[in-house]
């Protein structure tokens, strides 16, 4: 499969929308410029990649809608060399959008088959992850903690612990909590103790899911 202009224009359309929503964050917008959504599709998709819409892969998880991807990564505030830490690799997406802004990318899959799949396709594309890990989210990564940033890309009914307690002092954790809907929140970790929590919109995300694995 190939990036071709018609996928790039249909890209930069897709970048436009997502301005109107609010996305501000010219590095952001960037990102969701340079990555070609496309290619994480299955083909019979390729006509909607650059709708603002989420959309099925494998193992019946998703792709999320392209606005949701922005929305957490400008909440991330991100600077080149950060350490972030995905929660739910699924295709890949969000994972070279954090990679596009230089960040130092470690994400974890609990699904095998997207595990295998998404790490041999994010490398074909140029997109150096730093660590793939087939493994269970709610426990983080504590042997590479602590991190500029966590990132939870499923819907998760309470906050992890473990999260919190892997973020750098500065740090910020961005994870949308609930059952059928769940709240964006972001967590600052001011100090050792101290955690500034923000609640934000609602969405709509698959499960993360607990004693899977
Ligand atoms: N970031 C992905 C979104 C995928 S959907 C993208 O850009 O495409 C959420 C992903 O979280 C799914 O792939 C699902 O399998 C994964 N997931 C669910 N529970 C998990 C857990 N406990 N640990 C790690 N990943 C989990």
């Amino acid at each position: 499969m190939k990036d071709t202009f018609k996928h790039k224009g249909l890209r930069q359309q897709l970048v436009d929308v997502i301005k109107n929503k609010g996305i501000t964050d010219t590095n952001v917008l960037k990102a969701i410029g340079k990555v070609p959504r496309h290619l994480f599709m299955d083909s019979g998709f390729l006509d909607h990649a650059y709708q603002d819409k989420a959309f099925p892969i494998a193992s019946d998880q998703t792709i999320s809608q392209p606005y949701t991807v922005a929305y957490q990564t400008e909440l991330l505030q991100i600077k080149k060399g950060y350490k972030i830490l995905e929660i739910g690799t699924g295709s890949g997406y969000q994972a070279a959008i954090l990679c596009e802004l230089g960040a130092k990318v470690y994400s974890i899959e609990r699904q095998l088959e997207l595990f295998k799949k998404t790490s041999k396709f994010l490398p074909k594309l140029g997109y150096r992850v730093k660590k793939f890990i087939f493994g269970d989210g709610y426990k983080g990564l504590p042997e590479e903690a602590p991190f500029d940033g966590i990132v939870v890309t499923a819907g998760a009914p309470f906050v992890p612990k473990p999260l919190l307690s892997q973020l750098k002092i500065g740090g910020r954790l961005v994870i949308p909590v609930g059952d059928n809907v769940q709240v964006m929140t972001l967590y600052i970790r001011n100090d050792v103790k101290e955690f500034e929590k923000h609640e934000l919109g609602e969405f709509r995300f698959v499960p993360l899911l607990e004693n899977k694995n």
